[in-house]
């Protein structure tokens, strides 16, 4: 058997394709506001590719950056700032933050109709009561349009996720539990004993724990689809830099025993930008109703009435 690869980037590209007749329709284009703290490479990284893929479509990008010791009034006055601004219609904080509760008091101080990137509390409510109007974390909105563009079902089938946070996993299985993908669910972390044995249950195996050669081939059982999330740089002096980038699984050996893989770059990380893209749109279009020209959006296929 050898994996059908899921091609993030060509998914990526008919989504962002879609979304710019979306654009073409509105009074005006997206401006995303990005706020970054720290000079993380992946951070970055991350931001220079959004704002890259925003300018493609003709969204427009305000990009502000703080030094690692900011105080954390100065990051909540500029977010305040940024909500009563009537020119900014999405907002995002770059994770990681300086520290957890940086973090969520950032997440929380975006105004929920701005907050692009869905981490917002009321938003994440809205996520599990299954109620549409909020944003659906972009990185397992992109996870579950991967899925569908291949047709791989999730009704019924068991779905295991491979990390916690409120950034993928979390938000993944309440999306996969909802009442539109009917997986059965489990989620597992650093503390969860016999990770192996739950992983080589999965119908579905999501890796999101930023981990290389997490998962192993003798872990995951045949034909099983796997998503991985991980984004990790490990050392290597073949490729520039002498870095190159890989996921949490080790792709050589699983291409031959799963059904669908995700490769790592390729896969899920154009996803999550173009998810972003979407919601950016999403929210311009709220304000404007009659130019909206869309498909149905996910929470319509995963929150049916
Ligand atoms: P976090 O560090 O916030 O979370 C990692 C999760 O994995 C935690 O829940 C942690 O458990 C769990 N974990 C870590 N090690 C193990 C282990 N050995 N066994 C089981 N569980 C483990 O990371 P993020 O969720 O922010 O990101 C995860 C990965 O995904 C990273 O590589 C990141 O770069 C990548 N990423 C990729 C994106 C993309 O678009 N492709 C987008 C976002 C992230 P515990 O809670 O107990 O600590």
């Amino acid at each position: 058997m050898v994996a059908e690869l899921l091609d993030g980037k060509r998914v990526a590209a008919e989504i962002l394709e879609g979304l710019r007749r979306r654009i073409a329709c509105l009074p005006h284009p997206p401006c995303i506001a990005f706020l970054r703290i720290g000079e993380n490479a992946a951070s970055r990284f991350y931001v220079g590719r959004k704002v890259a893929v925003a300018k493609d479509l003709g969204i427009r990008s305000i990009v502000e950056v703080f030094p690692e010791q900011v105080a954390e009034k100065t990051i909540l006055e500029q977010l305040s700032r940024w909500n009563s601004d009537g020119e900014i219609d999405g907002i995002l904080v770059q994770a990681p933050l300086p520290s957890r509760e940086f973090q969520r008091s950032a997440f929380a101080a975006v105004d929920p109709a701005k907050d692009v990137d869905g981490f917002h509390p009321y938003n994440f409510g809205l996520l599990a009561q299954e109620r549409p109007g909020g944003f659906i974390p972009c990185t397992p909105k992109g996870i579950l349009r991967l899925l569908e563009a291949y047709a791989i079902p999730t009704d019924g089938r068991h779905a295991v996720i491979v990390g916690r946070s409120l950034i993928v996993g979390r938000p993944l299985s309440l999306l996969l539990q909802s009442h539109g993908a009917n997986a059965t669910v489990t989620v597992c972390h650093s503390r969860s004993q016999q990770l192996r044995s739950i992983v080589r249950s999965a119908d579905i195996l999501i890796s999101a724990a930023g981990q290389p050669n997490l998962i192993l081939e003798d872990m995951v059982a045949e034909g099983t689809t796997v998503v991985d999330v991980g984004q990790n740089s490990v050392p290597d002096e073949t490729f520039p830099g002498g870095h190159r980038l890989c996921g949490d699984v080790d792709f050589p050996a699983l291409r031959h025993r799963c059904s669908h893989l995700t490769p790592v770059p390729g896969g899920v990380g154009p996803m999550t930008v173009a998810m972003l893209m979407e919601n950016a749109v999403e929210a311009v279009e709220r304000k404007f109703p009659g130019n909206r020209r869309n498909d149905p959006p996910i929470e319509q296929k995963c929150f049916p009435s």
